[in-house]
């Protein structure tokens, strides 16, 4: 590449720089201007480079030509010279020409070089702005959709992470028919504890029940708070019999956990609901479907798996 194809390179490259960085909703209108300025800044300095460079270049035919004509002029004065006398004095005259059109010449390249040299480092440090700015505000995007996905109280994902969870759960499912199911969780006369011991009781009844809950799973299963003391998970690539044999297990090691509020021992329980995806389901109808077991649970006096399974209830 020629050097102003590089330059031109480089702007395009920041351009891609900082679309890459706008891609990413909700930069605020601050950081979006300041790239902007910062590319601006980088843009006209490239295009003035590359002018004072198609200067340089024209200044440099110029000289060129005057060097030309400088050496015809010599050989003008050997040939047509009638004394050595007057040979020598124009030659000395041509001579000298051409030795100022060479320094002219040299000084001129000398500082087009410096112009450019200056220039590429005051662009490298605004690329390295630009990148540094487009970094932190990455990170800090980052961070938002963490948050935005993520429970306050029990830091469980939410109800959002658990749709975009599904929705590419549900895809693979169709493509190539990975098991999947769906489990819902509630847990049993909640109200009670909030009325009896306070909101605050209830609170952190909810973040060690979600921490149980979470670290009864295996690590390609996902939990999500699907809100006030419900929980929804997914559960890819198990059959229902072991499924529902592991949420049993769950259960059962809830009810056992010990749990005291005001001195007084209090028994934790849940109801679950889980049911496999199958070939006319949408992400809509599982989910109903575990919604009924789970009343049925309830129906069936609490502290309860009920599945696919269930033929009997
Ligand atoms: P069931 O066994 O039928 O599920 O009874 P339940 O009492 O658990 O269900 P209900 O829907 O009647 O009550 C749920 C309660 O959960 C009511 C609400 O105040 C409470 N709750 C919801 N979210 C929170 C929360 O973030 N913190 C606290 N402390 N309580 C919450
Ligand atoms: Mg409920
Ligand atoms: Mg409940």
């Amino acid at each position: 590449m020629d050097e102003d194809q590089l330059l031109k390179s480089c702007v395009v490259i920041l351009r891609m720089i900082v679309q890459d960085a706008m891609s990413e909703a909700s930069l605020t209108g601050k950081v979006i201007q300041s790239l902007h300025r910062s590319l601006g800044e980088v843009s006209s300095d490239v295009s003035n480079t590359i002018q004072g460079s198609q200067a340089q270049f024209e200044q440099r035919q110029a000289g060129n030509e005057q060097l030309k004509r400088d050496i015809i002029h010599i050989e003008e004065a050997v040939s047509e010279s009638s004394s050595l006398e007057a040979l020598k004095e124009q030659t000395q005259f041509r001579v000298e020409k051409l030795v100022t059109t060479l320094s002219e010449q040299q000084s001129n390249d000398q500082q087009g070089q410096e112009a450019l040299m200056a220039l590429l480092s005051s662009m490298q440090s605004r690329i390295d702005t630009l990148q540094q700015q487009t970094s932190v505000y990455k990170k800090k995007l980052a961070e938002q959709a963490m948050q935005s996905r993520t429970d306050p109280l029990t830091r469980l994902p939410n109800r959002q992470a658990y749709n975009e969870r599904l929705e590419a759960a549900f895809i693979k499912f169709k493509e190539n028919g990975d098991l999947l199911a769906v489990a819902v969780v509630d847990i049993d006369h909640f109200k009670s504890i909030n009325d009896r011991f306070g909101h605050a009781a209830g609170d952190k009844t909810l973040q060690v029940v979600s921490k149980f809950l979470k670290q009864s799973l295996s690590e390609n299963d996902f939990i999500a708070r699907w809100g006030g003391e419900e929980f929804v998970m997914l559960l890819p690539q198990a059959q229902m019999a072991d499924i529902d044999k592991k949420l049993n297990e769950v259960r059962t090691k809830l009810a056992a956990m010990p749990f005291k509020f005001k001195q007084e021992k209090v028994k934790i329980t849940a109801s679950f609901g889980a049911t496999c995806f199958n070939d006319n389901d949408t992400t809509e109808t599982v989910f109903e479907r575990a919604d009924e077991y789970l009343y049925k649970a309830k129906r069936n006096g609490r502290n309860l798996v009920v599945t696919d399974l269930s033929t009997d209830l």
